[in-house]
C-alpha cells in the first residue's frame, strides 16, 4: 500500500482516500481549508481597505484639484481685473516729473471746502524730506516752491496726502469732497476755468484755486489767491536758497 498515514499509520489505495482520511479523522486538510479560507478572507479585507484607502485618496486628490482649480480661477480673474485698472493714479501724476532741482518757480495756491480756506501754513503741510519735488515752506500757505519740472497740481497735492482729480478732493484727514448735484468741483488758473485739473503742470506765477461747494460766484475766492509768487519770481523778493 503506498498511501500511509503518518498519524495513525492507516494505510490507503490512493492518495484521494488518504486525504479523505486526513480530514475525518485528524481534521488535517480542513484545518488548512479553514486557513486557506482565512488567509484568503485577509486578502479580501486587505484588498477591500487598500480600495477603500485608493478611493478615499482619489476622493483627497479630486478634492485638492478642485480647490487647486478654484484658487487658479480666482488669481487668473485677479489679473484680469488689474489689466482693466488704469495705471495707478500717482504713477500717472509722477509722469513727466523732472530731478528735483531741475528748475525753481512758484505759485499762489488756494483749496476752498465749502467756503472755507485749507490752512497750508500748519507744520503737516510743511516742507519735509519727503516733499523733495514740490512743498510749502517757512510756514507760509499760500505760496508753493516747485523745485522740479513738470510738476502737476495733483502731484503737488499727492505730496501732502490729499488727493485731487476732476470729481473729488479727499483729505489727508480721509474726509471726501466729490461733485454730486448740489457741489461741484472747479479748478481756476489765472482766474480762467481750466479743465486739466490733477494733470495740470504748474507755471511759475500760476494764481491757482480749486474750489469744492455750491457757490455760484467765485469772485471773493478768486481775489483771495495771494501774488506771492510774482513778487518772488520777478525778483522782488529775495527767496533764501533751499
Ligand atoms: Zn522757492
Ligand atoms: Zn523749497
Amino acid at each position: 500500500m503506498p498511501f500511509k498515514c503518518g498519524q495513525c499509520d492507516r494505510e490507503f489505495s490512493s492518495e484521494t482516500g488518504l486525504v479523505q482520511h486526513n480530514s475525518d479523522k485528524h481534521g488535517i486538510g480542513k484545518e488548512s481549508k479553514q486557513e486557506k479560507k482565512e488567509a484568503e478572507q485577509q486578502i479580501r479585507r486587505e484588498k477591500k481597505e487598500s480600495e477603500l484607502e485608493k478611493s478615499l485618496h482619489a476622493k483627497k486628490t479630486k478634492r485638492i484639484a478642485k480647490f487647486g482649480i478654484a484658487i487658479l480661477v480666482v488669481i487668473g480673474l485677479a489679473y484680469f481685473a488689474i489689466s482693466l485698472i488704469p495705471p495707478s493714479p500717482v504713477s500717472k501724476l509722477r509722469e513727466g516729473l523732472g530731478p528735483v532741482g531741475s528748475q525753481h518757480i512758484h505759485s499762489d495756491v488756494k483749496l476752498y471746502l465749502n467756503g472755507v480756506p485749507v490752512d497750508f501754513s500748519v507744520s503737516k503741510y510743511q516742507v519735509n524730506p519727503s516733499r523733495q519735488h514740490v512743498h510749502m515752506e517757512g510756514g507760509d500757505g499760500d505760496v508753493v516752491h516747485v523745485h522740479a519740472t513738470g510738476v502737476k497740481t495733483g502731484f503737488f497735492f499727492s505730496t501732502l496726502g490729499i488727493t485731487f482729480n476732476p470729481t473729488c478732493v479727499v483729505m489727508d484727514t480721509g474726509k471726501r469732497f466729490c461733485s454730486n448735484e448740489n457741489n461741484t468741483l472747479k479748478f481756476y488758473v489765472n482766474n480762467e476755468p481750466n479743465n486739466e485739473y490733477e494733470m495740470y503742470v504748474m507755471k511759475s506765477t500760476d494764481r491757482i484755486l480749486v474750489s469744492y461747494g455750491n457757490e455760484t460766484n467765485l469772485t471773493s475766492q478768486l481775489d483771495s489767491v495771494t501774488t506771492k509768487a510774482q513778487g518772488i519770481d520777478r525778483g522782488q523778493v529775495a527767496v533764501r536758497p533751499h
